[in-house]
């Protein structure tokens, strides 16, 4: 095979898209349009809404735009995958039928060119946050989403400014930030699904740590946030780059 015939797998997360940050919007636009195009497969692994009250919310125009955008990078033949997020936790069925992305598990391992690897969102990490965990096992429960879903849209709306309250971030960015993950958790992660790396965002603390697990070094990269610019990783089979887009 030629070298140029050999496509990277794209991972992003934590573009918290809204109104209200137009760049980070531009950025993505500009990445579903660009190289999502030429990737093998795409995958979002969570909050790339920066909240999502229900799929009634993909008649919103600015949703609409960016599900647009997600549905040209499946019809161009990209595998596409979106995991959930802490703020967009109840992206359900519609918007994988709208977008025709496949909605990941909370947790997912794959075979990336040889290495297995774990995908996550990363809040389930953050064990040192005990309120937190209470809060996410709450949302996450089923009963519980579907009981949210069937109140009215405004309702909602409302509860999620209630939620948000309850989960101590304030609707704020830079307080999500401010837990990072536990290193006991992470390594357990490691262990239980036998994996040598772990892909994740949440924590906005892009970087890349080397964990020694029985012996062995794993390695687990944190995705980036989005703002003016974004940052996704590229994996192919020389390893794991950084890349960076604007609008
Ligand atoms: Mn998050």
């Amino acid at each position: 095979m030629d070298e140029s015939d050999v496509k990277p797998a794209l991972f992003l997360s934590d573009l918290h898209l809204s109104e209200a940050r137009p760049k980070a919007a531009a950025a993505f636009l500009a990445f579903a349009a660009g190289p999502a195009r030429s990737a093998s497969a795409v995958y979002i692994l969570g909050d790339l809404f920066d909240r999502w009250f229900g799929d009634d919310q993909l008649a919103e125009p600015f949703v609409a735009a960016i599900t647009q955008a997600l549905r040209g990078v499946s019809d161009a033949g990209i595998p596409l995958y979106v995991g959930h997020g802490n703020r967009d936790f109840l992206l359900g069925r519609e918007f994988a039928r709208v977008t025709g992305a496949n909605l990941l598990p909370e947790t997912q391992v794959l075979d990336l060119f040889g290495v297995r690897t774990l995908l996550c969102h990363g809040d389930e990490l953050c064990t040192d946050d005990v309120a937190y965990q209470r809060y996410r096992r709450r949302v996450r429960n089923p009963a519980l989403q579907r009981r949210l879903l069937r109140l009215p849209y405004w309702g909602r709306r409302a509860l999620a400014s209630w939620l948000r309250r309850m989960s101590r971030d304030e609707n704020s960015l830079k307080a999500e930030a401010i837990m990072d993950v536990n290193a006991r958790a992470v390594e357990d992660v490691f262990r239980t699904h036998s994996v040598q790396r772990m892909i994740h965002g949440h924590t906005h603390r892009p970087a890349r740590h080397v964990h020694d697990v029985d012996g062995t070094a794993r390695e687990r990269w944190v995705l980036s946030d989005w703002h003016d610019r974004g940052q996704y990783l590229a994996v192919d089979e020389t390893g794991v780059h950084v890349r960076e887009i604007a609008g």
